[in-house]
C-alpha cells in the first residue's frame, strides 16, 4: 500500500542556480518530508558525459517516497532530469581522471500542511557542483571511530532510504570525532549495541581471508548503490560476499576495512579506534582488496574499463 499517487510531475525546466521560495508551513519545513540523491557525472576519455547507475538512484528515490508518503517522480522523469542537469553543466565536468560533476536531486514536500499529514504538494529539483577527486591518489586510509552513545536510526526509522531526516543527527558524533582527529563513525545497532551498521554516508566492508562481508540491509543501513556495485564485482573477481550481521569485534580482527560511496568510491580503513583500542590494518598499497576493487569500479565509472554490467550511461 502506498499513501501517496505517484506521478503528478510536469515537464520540468531548467533555470539557473538560484533559491527556491517555499510556504512557511511546507511539508518538508515541518515534518521533514524530503529526500536526496547523490550520483556523479564523469567525463570519459573520448569526451563522452557518463553517469553512473542513475535509474537506481531513481528506484531509491521512489522506494524512500513510499516510505515518507510523498509522491515520488517516475524512473525516465528522474534519470531524464539528472541527464539534462549534467548536459547543462558540461562545461564544469573536470577533465577525465581529476574529478566529477556531483548532482544532488532533491525531492520535497512542498505543499503547506498544517497538521500532522502528508502535503498535497511536491517539487523534484536537481542541482549540481563539480568535486574534485576525494582522494589524491587511489584510496586514502581513513582512521575511523566506533560511535558507543549515538546511533545513526534504529530499526522501523527511515534508515533504509535516503531521508534528509537521517542526517542532522549524525552532525553531533561526526564533528566530535572530527574534533579528535578521526576521519569519521562507525554507527552500531541500537539493540544490541555491538554489530556494525555504516558510516556517516559511507557503506563498510570487511575482509577476512578470502571473505569479504557486509552489514545486511536490515533498514537501518542505506542500500548504497556502489555497495550494491561492490558486491558484484568481487563475486565476479572470485570472492565470497556475505551479507550478514557483522559485529564491532570482527572489524577489529579483520584483514582488511573498507567503505563504499559515491562520494568515496572505495576508501581504504586504516584504523578503527572502539573502547579505547585502537587497530591498525596493514595498508601497504599492493595486494590490497580494496585497492583491487577500487580500480575495477573507477574504470568501469570512467568508461576505461568494459562495462559488461551496463552501468554506464552516455
Ligand atoms: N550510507 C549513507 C548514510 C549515505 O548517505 C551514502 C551516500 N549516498 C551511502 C551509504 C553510500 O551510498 P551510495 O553508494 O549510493 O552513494
Amino acid at each position: 500500500s502506498t499513501c501517496a499517487s505517484n506521478n503528478t510531475f510536469d515537464q520540468g525546466q531548467l533555470i539557473d542556480y538560484g533559491n527556491v521560495e517555499l510556504s512557511p508551513a511546507a511539508g518538508v519545513l515541518n515534518y521533514g518530508q524530503g529526500l536526496f540523491e547523490g550520483t556523479k557525472a564523469v567525463r570519459g576519455e573520448d569526451g563522452r558525459i557518463l553517469l553512473f547507475r542513475p535509474d537506481q538512484n531513481a528506484i531509491r528515490m521512489q522506494i524512500g517516497a513510499e516510505r515518507m508518503c510523498m509522491q515520488s517522480p517516475s524512473v525516465k522523469q528522474f534519470v531524464d532530469a539528472v541527464k539534462q542537469t549534467a548536459i547543462a553543466n558540461k562545461r564544469w565536468i573536470p577533465p577525465p581522471g581529476k574529478g566529477s560533476l556531483y548532482i544532488r536531486p532533491l525531492l520535497i514536500g512542498t505543499g503547506p500542511i498544517l497538521g500532522l499529514s502528508p502535503a498535497h504538494e511536491y517539487t523534484f529539483l536537481v542541482y549540481a557542483s563539480p568535486v574534485g577527486n576525494y582522494f589524491k591518489e587511489g584510496t586514502a586510509s581513513l582512521n575511523l571511530y566506533v560511535n558507543n552513545d549515538f546511533h545513526r536510526t534504529t530499526r522501523g526509522g527511515a534508515g533504509g532510504v535516503k531521508s534528509i531526516t537521517n542526517y542532522a543527527p549524525v552532525l553531533k558524533p561526526l564533528l566530535r570525532a572530527k574534533e579528535q582527529g578521526f576521519s569519521d563513525v562507525v554507527f552500531l545497532d541500537s539493540v544490541h549495541k555491538k554489530y556494525i551498521e555504516e558510516v556517516s554516508s559511507c557503506n563498510i566492508f570487511l575482509v577476512k581471508g578470502d571473505v569479504i562481508s557486509t552489514p545486511s540491509t536490515v533498514g537501518t543501513i542505506l542500500e548504497g548503490i556502489t555497495r550494491k556495485s561492490i558486491i558484484d564485482i568481487a563475486h565476479d573477481l572470485g570472492y565470497k560476499v556475505e551479507e550478514r550481521l557483522v559485529t564491532v569485534d570482527e572489524l577489529m580482527e579483520a584483514d582488511e576495512v573498507f567503505t563504499t560511496g559515491t562520494a568515496v568510491t572505495v576508501a581504504n580503513v586504516g584504523s578503527i579506534t572502539y573502547n579505547g583500542q585502537r587497530v591498525e590494518y596493514k595498508t601497504s598499497d599492493c595486494g590490497l582488496v580494496s585497492q583491487k576493487l577500487f580500480k575495477r569500479l573507477v574504470g568501469i565509472q570512467s568508461g576505461k574499463i568494459e562495462d559488461k554490467y551496463n552501468w554506464v550511461v552516455a
